[in-house]
């Protein structure tokens, strides 16, 4: 890119020091974690921007947005760069606009509402709803760093998930502020239903800047982490809890061996053999869990009461996705899929994954409710990489015996999974960035559909 650029964007700041142009840190903040798809890996690696933008304030992102536009650069967001998908790599070069530096939690409202900038980390927000009797309702695993855009951005649900639902689900982001690429960027309001034009876009249709994130009241929770023989008896027992209205749950988790092993820090809480499930239990009711646990043939290896984020040790950095990270840390090849399975038939749906391909797939689950109410067993299952056919063909096979895949082996947003039978990312797009600067390459209906009208749903222009 030519240079020129960093200095007219430099000048449009008031600050070089905002505008970065070393190789080294360039390309540090072109990455995410991609590289857990050795898809990806091969496809992503390399991938840079060309400098790095960090404003400070929404005018000057309409600012650097007006530039670019004039300029036809590619702009590709960044929060704190912790997406799986390759989401935050800018497949064109360009402009990264590293959002980390707008960080603020506005307000926690009386009605249990958060009001934040979008690089507000998620665990910040958490600990200052906590402060006032709320809580996140559902978070990623990587709560302390991620941050609130990108987790709108790129992200679904996590801890909280089994009893709240996804971030698309029960309102639970209430309203969306956003900076648009246009000659004249605008700066729009999307509320209620028109919040889902945006989510999980992955930065292709616009820049967040502003989030109304729905919370719930806080709970006084308690960890457990409860080994069982057989993996059959442990996904009884956490189905059992997962689905049970009367339990107050934050979080349940279940592992088939030699999953557990692969967690290093937590060894003495991981009987040799055994299926463990962790859960977050609401304290009052911690020990009717081990009683139950007990009951049913559990041995309740680790239980503790949880004092925030800095609780060692903390369960939760044991699952969702850092699962994958724990077995990549043990043995390079393992990889995994996203995955739904049927609550009715789930128990079969394993059989006959593990028939047809043995132990190269072992099974974490992870509980979520849906937007219907109904608790489901979604998965993060591990896969051990030998080649992208053998993996595609898991994958066909999933889908064939009707396990939902978002496949995490892809770069874009269709491919991923979270993509909206109705179009309305797409018609934003259109809308909002019609010459497709935003992370180009990452919306590909746009790139094959770029001549199709746009309808407006619900968006308000302040
Ligand atoms: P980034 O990676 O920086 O960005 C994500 C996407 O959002 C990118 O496409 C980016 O362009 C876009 N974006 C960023 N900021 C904005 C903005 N202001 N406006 C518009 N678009 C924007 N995800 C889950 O959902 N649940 C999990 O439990 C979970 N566990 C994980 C565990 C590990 C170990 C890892 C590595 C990842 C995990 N993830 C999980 C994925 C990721 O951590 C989360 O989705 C997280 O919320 C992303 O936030 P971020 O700030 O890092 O976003």
């Amino acid at each position: 890119m030519d240079l020129t650029h960093a200095a007219a964007l430099a000048s449009i700041l008031g600050d070089d020091k905002r505008v970065l142009t070393h190789p080294l840190l360039v390309g540090q903040l072109s990455r995410d974690f991609y590289w857990y798809s050795p898809v990806l890996r091969r496809q992503l690696d390399g991938k840079t921007g060309d400098l790095v933008v960090q404003p400070v304030t929404m005018p000057e992102i309409q600012e650097v947005l007006r530039y670019c536009h004039a300029h036809d650069l590619a702009v590709t967001l960044r929060g704190a760069g912790t997406g799986n998908y390759g989401q935050a790599v800018p497949l064109r070069g360009g402009v990264v606009l590293d959002l980390a530096s707008m960080d603020r939690v506005e307000a926690i409202q009386a009605d249990g509402v958060a009001v934040c900038q979008p690089g507000a980390r998620l665990g910040v927000v958490e600990n200052e709803a906590r402060k006032i009797g709320w809580e996140l309702r559902c978070y990623p695993s990587t709560i302390v760093k991620a941050s609130v855009g990108g987790f709108l951005g790129g992200g679904s649900g996590g801890i909280g998930s089994v009893a709240h639902g996804n971030l698309r689900d029960f309102q639970t982001v209430r309203a969306i502020e956003v900076v648009t690429m246009e000659a004249e960027p605008r700066v729009v309001k999307h509320k209620g239903e028109a919040v889902h034009d945006i989510l999980h876009a992955w930065g292709t249709n616009g820049v967040i800047t502003r989030i109304w994130l729905a919370l719930t009241p806080a709970v006084e929770w308690s960890q457990c982490a409860v080994a069982f023989d057989t993996f059959d008896s442990a996904y009884d027992f956490s189905e059992r809890v997962a689905i049970g209205a009367s339990w107050i749950k934050r979080l349940v988790t279940t592992f088939e061996w030699p999953i557990p092993s692969f967690f290093t820090p937590l060894i003495q809480y991981a009987p040799e053999g055994k299926a463990l499930i962790f859960f977050m239990i609401a304290s009052k009711q911690r020990a009717e869990l081990e009683a139950a646990a007990r009951e049913a043939g559990g041995d309740v290896s680790y239980a503790g009461s949880y004092a925030g984020l800095g609780t060692r040790p903390l369960l939760s950095d044991y699952t969702w996705n850092h699962t994958t990270l724990w077995a990549i840390r043990a043995d390079e090849a393992y990889t995994y899929l996203q995955c739904g399975f049927e609550p009715a038939t789930v128990r079969e749906q394993m059989k006959r994954l593990r028939e047809r391909f043995g132990h190269e797939i072992l099974f974490h689950m992870e509980f979520m409710k849906n937007g219907d109410g109904q608790v489901i067993p979604g998965a993060i299952p591990l896969v051990y990489f030998t080649s992208e056919e053998r993996l595609n063909e898991m994958i066909n096979f999933c889908r064939e015996i009707g396990v939902f895949v978002a496949n995490p082996h892809v770069n874009n947003v269709e491919g991923g999974g979270r993509y909206r039978a109705d179009n309305v990312q797409l018609l934003a797009k259109k809308r909002y960035d019609p010459k497709g600067l935003l992370n180009p390459g990452k919306m590909i209906t746009f790139e094959t559909d770029a001549n199709a009208g746009a309808t407006a749903t619900g968006a308000t222009t302040k």
